[in-house]
C-alpha cells in the first residue's frame, strides 16, 4: 500500500500523472524533477522496494559539501513518474509544470534499508549532472510532526565544487529528456508532450527510461511565431531530415 497516500491526492481523472503501481522487481534508478509548482522545488527520487522514495529539495541540490538542503520528504511514488515530464493542471495537487532535470542510478554505501529506516541514507549518484556521493539526513523533529525534514548535503569528492565554482541549478537548467527548460514546457496543455505525445498513456512503462533512449532534442517553437513563416496546407511529402555529421555534440 506504499503508493496509498500518492492516489489518495490525485484526481486520476484530470491529471495526466500517471496512477502507478508497485514494481515487482527492485532496481535502483534515481530521478530529480524540477517541478514549477506552488513554490519552485526539486523534486528528488530514489528508487527502493519497487517505489520512488521521494525528497522535495526546496532549493535544490548544492555541489559545495557544507551546504546543507532541506529535503522534506513526501509520499511514494509510482516508479512510471520517474519519466513524467508535462504540466499538471492547476487547482491539481502539484499543479504546474515538470522536467526531468536529472536521471540515472544510485548505489547505496552500507545498508539501505536500515538508512532509510534510521534517518541517514550515504549513497553514490550516477546521474547525467549529478555524480559522486550524497547524504540525506533525517532532522530530529517534534513528535506526530506531520512532515519529516531532512538534510541532502554533497559529500567531499572529486564530483564536489566550491563556493566559486558555477552553481549546477544554473549551469544545467535543461531536461535531461528533451533539453527543455522549464518555461519551454510551462504553456504546453496538460498531459501533452510535443515530444512524446499523450503523457499518462504510457502504460508498462515501470522505470524512468536510460538516456539513449530519447534522443536529446530541443522543444519544437510554436509555427506562427517563426519569423517569415507563412500558413499554408500541409505538404503531401514532408522528406524525413537526414543525419549529419557534426564535429561536436548539441548542448542537451
Ligand atoms: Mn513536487
Amino acid at each position: 500500500m506504499a503508493l496509498e497516500t500518492y492516489r489518495k491526492k490525485r484526481d486520476f481523472s484530470v491529471t495526466p500523472e500517471p496512477q502507478g503501481r508497485k514494481a515487482p522487481r527492485t532496481g535502483n534508478s534515481f530521478v530529480i524533477q524540477k517541478h514549477d509548482a506552488t513554490r519552485l522545488h526539486y523534486d528528488f527520487r530514489l528508487e527502493m522496494d519497487g517505489v520512488l522514495k521521494s525528497w522535495a529539495v526546496t532549493k535544490g541540490p548544492s555541489l559545495i559539501p557544507g551546504e546543507k538542503r532541506l529535503a522534506v520528504h513526501v509520499e511514494d511514488h509510482p516508479l512510471e513518474y520517474g519519466g513524467f515530464e508535462g504540466t499538471i493542471p492547476k487547482g491539481e495537487y502539484g499543479g504546474g509544470t515538470v522536467i526531468l532535470w536529472d536521471r540515472g542510478t544510485w548505489t547505496t554505501i552500507g545498508d539501505a534499508h536500515r538508512g532509510y529506516a534510521k534517518g541517514h541514507l550515504d549513497f553514490e549518484l550516477h546521474g547525467e549532472k549529478l555524480g559522486g556521493r550524497w547524504h540525506l539526513v533525517r532532522m530530529a523533529g517534534k513528535p506526530r510532526e506531520k512532515r519529516e525534514n531532512w538534510l541532502l548535503i554533497k559529500g567531499d569528492d572529486d564530483a564536489a565544487r566550491t563556493e566559486g565554482d558555477p552553481d549546477i541549478l544554473d549551469e544545467r537548467p535543461e531536461s535531461v529528456a528533451t533539453g527543455r527548460k522549464i518555461e519551454d514546457v510551462a504553456g504546453e496543455a496538460p498531459g501533452w508532450s510535443s515530444k512524446t505525445g499523450r503523457i499518462g498513456k504510457h502504460r508498462g512503462r515501470t522505470r524512468a527510461a536510460p538516456p539513449e533512449e530519447q534522443p536529446a532534442t530541443v522543444g519544437v517553437p510554436e509555427p506562427s511565431k517563426i519569423k517569415g513563416a507563412k500558413k499554408a496546407a500541409l505538404p503531401d511529402c514532408v522528406e524525413p531530415t537526414l543525419a549529419t555529421v557534426v564535429s561536436s555534440a548539441p548542448s542537451g
